[in-house]
């Protein structure tokens, strides 16, 4: 009896990530109301499914859509503005006196938009997002048809966003309110940092992601200052204050995780953690390198994000495949260090499971969402081609992605963006800023 389906896709090779390692030739993928609905042999889903929709992948590898578990989307709008700086002086003679000036709604929106679109043509159909004015992103990143989970962010500091953490509670929290019904944004609870929040805003935010079910989204551990900082003010590292302040959990995303100890990876493996590794920000910034062979080994899971535009600068979770591979390796010396198939499982079911999703997305099996993606690798950079896993990880850019589907919904057809927003739009508002920001 012959099905209907509202998409088929046959594609040369797919890779479902799970199960681990597997990559499949000459098979199927069948989409109904948004769900995977079958993963089969071409020939199987030819007999079995008639669609609306048919597209061919004859070069082409499918995977699931990529998961940039960091990224603060509107710093898009401060791409390149400060470069060659370290963490702190970046932060403090560029970045904050900027978005001091120039952060309201409309720049969130506005930035917002612009990553989602970078991010969407890239192969990324979720992110996890950390900034200001929050119902601003949810905004941009629902008018684009993106994935998200966006951070209620929280500091102890004003700014012309919010006055106290409190207040930044709130403003966060109305915002989920207002976007609960969107089924492609969701929210999570984001303390920017151990050091920029206090015990009591902790407890706070610990006691509101427990009652909502929320993940918690913090930078932890990306300096070297930080740890001496933590020391002289608390007498204690920053993850074992988190400890003792109750917040380390399954829910938690500590992002970077650069300088960590042995007693700071047994906080993270015991408690369920899950770290956000931003290879290409931690190389950028010279913060160091993230141990990740040692969080694997140590079974804490692991997902990849590109952090902001300004300390990037691109969103690019190619990049960061090949950057998260490659530095595990020239740290480790050990060249089998986080293979290619390790690598796409860290910016998918990874990244899936960190933020809670992994029972809706980050791989292609039935009943999942049909968030994907293809990569073409007919072109002559990719030939010859013995490994597409490989040659995804090690060859491919993301110039090669040619189709990507969030919720079953086209967003890029054959390398063309299928947007509610026009380029044109997209870069006037780009110059706009441009301006502004230039001033
Ligand atoms: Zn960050």
């Amino acid at each position: 009896m012959i099905e209907t389906v509202d998409l088929l896709i046959h594609a040369r090779w797919i890779v479902p990530v799970e199960p681990a390692g597997v990559v499949l030739e000459d098979h199927s993928v069948a989409v109904r109301g948004g769900d995977i609905v079958a993963l089969l042999p071409r020939a199987r889903a030819a007999a079995t499914f008639r669609a609306d929709t048919i597209v061919e992948l004859p070069e082409h590898l499918l995977m699931p859509g990529l998961v940039n578990l960091h990224v603060h989307a509107a710093m898009n709008l401060m791409r390149g503005i400060a470069d060659d700086m370290p963490l702190m002086r970046w932060l403090q003679e560029a970045i904050w006196p900027t978005e001091a000036r120039h952060v309201s709604a409309a720049f969130v929106r506005d930035g917002t938009l612009l990553a989602a679109a970078e991010m969407l043509r890239g192969g990324i159909t979720t992110c996890n997002d950390m900034y200001f004015h929050p119902e601003a992103a949810a905004e941009a990143f629902s008018t684009l048809g993106m994935r998200a989970v966006v951070g209620v962010v929280m500091l102890e500091f004003p700014t012309p966003f919010a006055s106290d953490a409190d207040d930044y509670l709130r403003k966060g929290l109305a915002a989920r309110d207002r976007w609960q019904a969107d089924p492609l944004i969701d929210f999570a609870i984001a303390p920017h940092a151990p050091y920029t929040v206090s015990d009591a805003s902790f407890g706070r935010a610990l006691a509101i992601a427990d009652e909502l079910g929320l993940p918690i989204h913090i930078h932890v551990h990306e300096t070297k200052g930080e740890i001496a900082d933590s020391l002289a003010a608390h007498g204690m590292r920053p993850l074992s204050r988190l400890a003792r302040l109750g917040l380390l959990g399954e829910n938690l995303i500590g992002v970077h995780a650069v300088h960590l100890d042995d007693s700071d990876i047994e906080l993270l493996a015991r408690h369920g953690c899950s770290v956000a590794h931003c290879p290409t920000s931690n190389m950028k910034l010279a913060s160091g390198i993230a141990p990740v062979t040692r969080l694997l080994e140590a079974g804490i899971r692991v997902g990849l994000g590109t952090d902001g535009a300004a300390s990037n600068n691109r969103l690019d979770l190619l990049q960061e495949m090949r950057h998260a591979a490659l530095l595990a390796k020239v740290a480790s010396h050990d060249a089998t260090a986080v293979p290619a198939h390790t690598a796409l499982h860290m910016a998918t079911l990874g990244g899936a499971q960190a933020l809670g999703l992994g029972a809706r997305i980050g791989s292609i099996e039935p009943g999942k969402a049909a968030d994907l993606c293809a990569v073409d690798l007919g072109r002559l950079h990719c030939r010859p081609r013995f490994d597409p896993v490989s040659h995804l990880v090690y060859v491919a850019g993301r110039e090669d992605v040619s189709h990507v589907w969030v919720n079953g919904e086209t967003r890029v057809d054959k390398g063309v963006a299928l947007l509610h927003i026009r380029d044109s739009e997209l870069l006037r508002l780009a110059s706009v800023w441009q301006t502004k920001l230039g001033n």
